[in-house]
């Protein structure tokens, strides 16, 4: 008689017998062997993830450096901090009491600066669930526009839904000046973008169950919540903070009184207020104490010099030079630029206060029609001379790349 291989079961006593080659297996062993087999999968991403590639803090900021031009004091804090962070997690259960507290990260400085790309970097590095998300989109419950919790659905989806994976990720929430508190008193009328939403942020940032939207938005009512624990979770936020210079500013001037201020007043760098940044300047700016708080590390993106600019474009890893000749080359075709055509298109993304991401919109134009026609010779060479790069910008008004 049929009976299964595994645990005997007759075909009568089984809802389902299938047979193999030299043997059956009923329904219920099916399923067993399906949750043993998930339990053996999780235990050896685990254990994967205990692995995350955790490089000693110097060598976090050389992995850096390959990408990221310039900003070494961010790179320097941001490399200690997520060490500490990845050491925190995979620090086994201790019989004394001390534990490590996380260390959420805040970047200040000019849009364009690298602030996210310092953020992707790191996630490249560590292999671990990433996504940018804008506070912007965010405001209170009920009101338009997206709910707290869906901050997190990209990192799950990044993540292929794998919760335990994505509860060791890293969440780049740009744009975290936008949500403070406009004014120094705090408003009567019901505040949509400030107040409110940093409450609610506060609850991702110190570490709770999340119930987070597996599609998103609020367009699926019918989604079954998926819990998210965001202890784990490394929030690194940018922000230009526009006009905090003033707040800086004020305090270094009420701070720096006494005996000998005068001297010291003299050697505050007037041009660039932001590499004082404290936490109480975040504080005058709008951000609520407890926000503050749960955003331990602080740091500041240098503006971008010429020679900064000059290097992105040739030396990061990817830089946009190299992805154009690579691109070209798939395509047999030998591309080269001028060493003057370099400083010719930073001149402009200067010019026209573009910034590092000009760079890109530029190198686009000029770019276009050789990347639309020679294609279609698949092989031949083209060098890109200022000559070629100015009768090819010409034809836009450099000031639109500005709203890219
Ligand atoms: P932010 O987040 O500060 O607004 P991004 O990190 O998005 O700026 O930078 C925009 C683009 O400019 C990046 O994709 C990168 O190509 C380039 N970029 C900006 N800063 C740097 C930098 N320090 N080193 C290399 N590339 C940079």
């Amino acid at each position: 008689m049929d009976k299964c291989s595994f645990c005997g079961r007759t075909k009568k006593e089984a809802n389902i017998l299938i047979a193999g080659l030299e043997g059956h297996i009923c329904d219920h062993c099916i399923e067993q062997a399906h949750s043993i087999m998930n339990e053996e999968l999780a235990t050896k991403k685990n254990v994967a993830l205990d692995a995350i590639n955790l490089l000693k803090p110097a060598e976090i900021k050389n992995f850096l450096d390959q990408y990221v031009i310039g900003q070494d004091m961010a790179k320097k804090i941001i490399s200690v901090a997520v060490y500490n962070h990845y050491k925190r997690l995979m620090q086994k259960p201790d019989t004394d009491d001390i534990e490590i507290e996380k260390s959420n990260i805040i970047l200040a400085g000019e849009t364009g600066t690298g602030k996210t790309l310092l953020a992707r970097t790191v996630a490249k590095m560590l292999h671990v669930p990433f996504t940018i998300v804008d506070a912007t989109v965010l405001t209170e419950a009920g009101y338009v526009g997206e709910d707290i919790e869906s901050l997190l659905t990209r990192l799950l989806q990044n993540a292929d839904y794998d919760v335990k994976a994505a509860e060791k990720g890293i969440v780049f929430i740009d744009e975290i000046d936008k949500i403070a508190r406009k004014g120094d008193n705090p408003s009567i009328t019901r505040d949509v973008s400030g107040e409110g939403v940093q409450q609610g942020l506060l609850k991702l940032l110190e570490g709770s169950i999340v119930n987070v939207p597996p599609q998103g938005g609020r367009k699926h009512p019918e989604q079954k919540m998926i819990p998210v624990d965001t202890k784990n979770i490394l929030f690194i936020c940018g922000g230009a903070f526009e006009g905090i210079e003033k707040k800086i500013a004020q305090r270094l001037n009420t701070q720096i009184v006494g005996f000998g201020a005068s001297k010291i007043r003299d050697k505050v760098n007037k041009d660039n207020l932001l590499q004082y940044i404290a936490p109480q300047d975040l504080r005058s700016y709008g951000l609520i104490p407890e926000i503050i708080g749960r955003l331990p590390v602080l740091t500041h993106l240098e503006p971008l010099d010429r020679k900064a600019l000059r290097a992105i474009l040739t030396e990061p890893k990817n830089a946009l030079v190299k992805q154009y000749i690579k691109l070209f080359k798939m395509d047999n075709i030998k591309l080269s630029f001028d060493e003057e055509v370099l400083d010719y298109i930073v001149d402009k993304a200067i010019e026209f206060k573009l910034g590092a991401r000009g760079l890109r919109s530029i190198c686009e134009t000029i770019m276009l029609d050789a990347m639309f026609e020679m294609p279609s010779d698949q092989a031949g060479e083209i060098e890109i001379t200022t000559e070629y790069a100015s009768h090819k910008l010409q034809r836009i008004n450099l000031k639109i790349l500005k709203a890219s």
